[in-house]
């Protein structure tokens, strides 16, 4: 174990030198060790902050540390070896944290705590570590004994090994699909870069002699791939074919998660029900800020009324435009809404995203990125390449100083694409929480963020359109909150500890900014001509930023609903099978209906496969919050430098620093001194007149 790189970690993970046959050998050696201490701590159950939290604490992080590290490289650098790790290790790791989790001297331990003198002596953070511990090894079956403790443990372990396997089949389902367009005309109207993209992956697959300019294209479900193709291809029939692929994606063959969904759904509802709850949609929401289904109800249906007219009249608009366009094949397909609200998009307003891509080098972005946050938080970013071994060459390395150049935080960031062994989207994450160590020594945060963008080609940097941007501003503006905090318990820092529906309020806040004007030209550098955008692009590009909200809007609806359904009334007489519920959400939501063969929720990894279940709605909650933060400063008026850099010290201060020491509505009232308003969001959307 002397020389295992993923056993010794230090500040920075040596990615270097972590091989899959690490993996194992690690985490087994971290469980047996963090075990021992553990039983330890069993034995002597000190009802005090120090003996109880901290030390428990610090014998279980090395076991996360390195487990986190090898799902991190599961996501960047996947591979046959890495994945046979995974699934070796993910029972032991399930039995390791339950045998935590469900510790009944821990938990005692842990109730003498809460109703000591010491408790409440307790700031916020620590009180609600206390309770929500508390509460999670309740809703993680402490109180359970015997045959039924017996039970709800082989669930969980059901339950994970079901998710990993749906994800797995999404994405083997997904690499398994492809097109070879090899003619001119099959592949009109799609962008350079995306051409450029389809010909390396034709390269890849064996057309060895494939070019952007004369083929042969590989075109994939790959989101990147996939939705540019969508807006883009003059080809009706072959975006239909697209289409109708990806709807029906992982649900037939090898690859089918129609039978899992089945199993999950049912092992959620059983094991809701074994911890006394009537669904799993109110275990979920019990640790969430929204508290109750209903409250996440009463958000669809207020949001709905307002968006769903809205939504019918967009697409009326869009309808009326095709016609007027020489579209005369009837109402609008599935299929043809991205195409058409593109064109629409590029009448309207005069500009096409992808055509703005060349204004948008990468490098640049970030700078401007770097400046803006700079003037909202106060705090500098310096590149550190070389300064920390990273997981491939193209991973860049940052650190976050103050004024004074004292070193704050450090993180990664991952730009480009790699299809074959990355996962695709974009996320945040993190090796290493704020901690203040009982030698007064600090632990400081190491954030990363992870992006899907154009690898850079023919010697030209990799540009970004409008969205992509956006995409950034949203994953930076988790790092911040992770990156900024000034809590010093490691289980109530960073990230750690928000409620999981309002964890989105600093990625959408940041993400408010991008597309403002004056931000955007900041932003903008021709890779060519260094040239920026005028006022009159400029203003378009933010006007065009509400065109069919009420359409988007409707359809984040329609996942938050079908998914609260899922987990609240099904099965039941209203819902006796899983299609009953899709549809009525759809009937409701969907503008357009789906095709009978429609089966996205086998591709729905948000639910199934990732920490959404019973908790798409968070994105909606999350942006009510995040557009009344940002109202905020619209107020004094986003010109106004000294009110932004004074509102932007407060959401430092408050929503960045206290992170999840706080409850989100205590935050949220910190720094906006009322409770959230619903009507920023639907203003901000374009939803109400003012
Ligand atoms: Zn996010």
């Amino acid at each position: 174990m002397t020389d295992n790189p993923l056993y010794h970690l230090d500040e920075f993970p040596r990615f270097d030198a972590i091989r899959p046959e690490h993996g194992v050998p690690a985490v087994r050696q971290r469980i047996a060790e963090a075990e021992q201490t553990v039983s330890a701590i069993e034995t002597a159950c000190p009802a005090t902050w120090d003996g109880r939290i901290r030390a428990l604490h610090n014998a279980t992080e090395p076991v996360w540390r390195a487990w986190g590290i090898i799902q991190h490289l599961i996501s960047v650098s996947n591979s046959t070896d890495w994945r046979t790790v995974e699934e070796t290790l993910q029972p032991e790791v399930i039995v390791f944290a339950m045998r935590v989790v469900q510790s009944r001297p821990l938990y005692d331990a842990l109730q003498a705590l809460r109703d000591s003198s010491e408790y409440s002596g307790f700031d916020s953070g620590r009180k609600r570590v206390v309770d929500k511990s508390l509460r999670a090894a309740r809703d993680s079956g402490v109180g359970l004994e015997g045959e039924d403790k017996t039970a709800f443990n082989a669930i969980v372990n059901e339950l994970s090994a079901l998710s990993m396997k749906f994800s797995n089949n999404v994405l083997d389902a997904t690499k398994a699909f492809s097109l070879m367009l090899h003619e001119r005309n099959e592949v009109a109207g799609l962008p350079p870069t995306l051409l450029e993209g389809c010909a390396q992956a034709a390269q890849t697959s064996g057309e060895a002699a494939a070019t952007a300019e004369k083929g042969p294209w590989r075109i994939t479900l790959e989101h990147a791939v996939y939705g540019p193709f969508m807006q883009y291809a003059e080809r009706r029939d072959l975006r239909e074919k697209l289409y109708r692929a990806n709807i029906i994606r992982a649900s037939d063959g090898t690859t089918d998660n129609t039978p899992l969904v089945e199993r999950i759904l049912e092992l959620r509802r059983k094991m809701s029900q074994m911890l006394g709850y009537d669904n799993y949609a109110q275990l979920s929401l019990s640790a969430k800020m929204a508290g109750k289904p209903e409250a996440v109800y009463a958000m669809i249906d207020q949001i709905g009324e307002v968006a769903l007219p809205k939504a019918k009249k967009d697409l009326a608009d869009l309808q009326a435009f095709a016609e007027s366009h020489g579209f005369s094949k009837g109402p609008l397909m599935p299929w043809d809404l991205a195409y058409w609200a593109r064109l629409q998009v590029e009448t309207l307003f005069g500009y096409s995203p992808e055509a703005l891509r060349p204004y948008f080098p990468l490098e640049h972005v970030l700078n401007g990125l770097f400046d803006l946050v700079s003037k909202l938080t106060g705090v500098r970013f310096v590149a550190a390449d070389g300064a920390a071994p990273t997981w491939h060459p193209d991973v860049r390395f940052f650190r976050v100083t103050d004024d004074a150049d004292t070193t704050l935080a450090w993180f990664y960031l991952d730009p480009y694409s790699r299809p074959e062994t990355k996962r695709g989207g974009a996320w945040m994450n993190e090796f290493q929480t704020r901690e203040r160590c009982p030698d007064g020594s600090l632990k400081r945060p190491v954030a990363l963020m992870v992006c899907n963008q154009a690898v850079p080609a023919g010697g030209k940097p990799s540009c970004m359109t409008p969205g992509e941007i956006s995409t950034l501003f949203h994953e930076f503006g988790h790092a911040l909150q992770h990156m900024l905090t000034e809590i010093d318990i490691p289980e109530a820092s960073g990230i750690n500890n928000i409620e999981w529906d309002a964890v989105e309020v600093a990625s959408q806040f940041l993400e408010n900014w991008c597309l403002q004007p004056d931000v955007l030209r900041a932003l903008a550098h021709h890779v060519e001509t260094g040239e920026t955008l005028d006022d009159d692009m400029l203003g378009r590009i933010h006007a065009s930023n509400t065109h069919h909200a009420a359409l988007q809007t409707i359809r984040q609806l329609r996942f938050a609903n079908v998914d609260l359904d899922l987990h609240t009334k099904y099965p039941s007489p209203e819902f006796p099978t899983i299609a009953d519920a899709e549809r009525q959400s759809a009937e409701r939501f969907a503008v357009i209906a789906p095709l009978p063969e429609d089966r996205f929720l086998c591709s729905f990894a948000h639910i199934f496969a990732g920490g959404y279940s019973a908790g798409y709605y968070s994105y909606m909650w999350a942006d009510v919050l995040a557009a009344d933060v940002f109202a905020m400063f619209e107020e004094q008026g986003l010109d106004n430098v000294a009110e932004v850099q004074r509102i932007g010290r407060r959401y430092t201060e408050t929503i960045l620093a206290q992170g999840g020491a706080m409850h989100p509505m205590d935050v949220f009232k910190a720094f906006r001194g009322r409770e959230p308003d619903v009507h920023a969001l639907l203003k901000q959307k374009g939803l109400l007149e003012n």
